[in-house]
């Protein structure tokens, strides 16, 4: 719960990567899953003996260019990357239980690894000569930190997607890049605007209120995990977080508790008396199995 990583995490880790990377040649790539690598051509070797130029963010996306060749991945829920000052040189033998999936050595010994807990294997690693040849990069709405993310772009966006419910709008990748189901809560209730509300039924003070939202809530969570070695983001996240991942606990603002319901394939956290005028929201997985 809360550990996706979402883009202040994935900001936090680009510019973890980025002092430790740039500058530095590549010695050697081991990629050991099969199932996390998406592209083949250019193979992951090819990255050998180039040197690291830049480490960017697109959306949830992290962009390692590798002079001109980018090594783009998309953690998911259980994809993470360890940092190491010293690599073992050792081949990597692969295997269904290990976690690792790519080793990436660079040239004075140190690295890092991809790695993915669990079955799901949802980790996914692209190596590519421009990173929108991405599918996932391509599709991306606009970032909500660049300056021209202001109040009227957003307004549009509320109106070309009038039907849609504020939480699965904010959760769109192509709609919005960067906000997963963490933050959506957390910036609705910033917003006190309710998860269900939909897009074009706000006021233009609600829209302003929502962009400001969107922009403090990331800005202060990137603010909070700069600089943090990349092992304690997941845990400063879900520290981080005012309803997200809080169910029965007191909201922050008001006490009254945070309640969940679901939505889509998981859930949602809310404070009805901050978002909703104090009236829950209706479980419609739930009423629709009782019927
Ligand atoms: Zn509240």
């Amino acid at each position: 719960m809360g550990a996706v990583p979402e883009l202040p995490e994935v900001e936090a880790l680009a510019g973890f990567l980025r002092e430790r990377l740039v500058g530095r040649v590549v010695a050697r790539v081991d990629a050991v899953s099969v199932a996390a690598l998406k592209t083949f051509d250019p193979p992951p070797t090819a990255l050998a003996g180039l040197t690291v130029t830049g480490v960017s963010r697109h959306g949830k996306f992290l962009d390692i260019d590798v002079d001109g060749l980018h090594l783009v991945t998309h953690l998911a829920r259980a994809g993470w990357i360890r940092w190491r000052e010293q690599l073992p040189t050792a081949p990597v033998r692969p295997s269904g239980r290990n976690p690792l999936a790519l080793r990436v050595h660079l040239d004075d010994g140190s690295g890092f690894d991809l790695t993915e807990a669990g079955t799901r294997k949802k980790l996914a690693v692209y190596v590519v000569r421009d990173a929108a040849e991405v599918p996932g990069v391509a599709r991306l709405g606009p970032d909500p930190l660049v300056s021209s993310f202001d109040v009227a772009a957003l307004a549009s966006i509320l109106q070309a997607h009038g039907r849609t419910q504020l939480k699965g709008l904010l959760r769109d990748q192509s709609v919005v890049a960067g906000i997963g189901n963490a933050y959506s809560d957390e910036v609705l209730h910033v917003a006190r605007l309710s998860p269900f509300k939909l897009a074009d039924s706000l006021s233009d003070e609600d829209v302003a209120v929502l962009h400001a939202a969107i922009v403090e809530t990331l800005g202060d969570a990137v603010e909070r995990s700069r600089g943090l070695p990349a092992k304690e983001l997941k845990d400063d996240k879900r520290a981080g977080m005012r309803v997200h991942g809080r169910a029965g606990q007191p909201c922050p603002v008001c006490g009254d508790l945070v309640r969940e319901v679901s939505f889509a394939d998981s859930s949602l956290q809310y404070c009805a008396t901050c978002q909703t005028g104090g009236k829950p929201l209706a479980d419609r997985r739930m009423s629709r199995l009782l019927k």
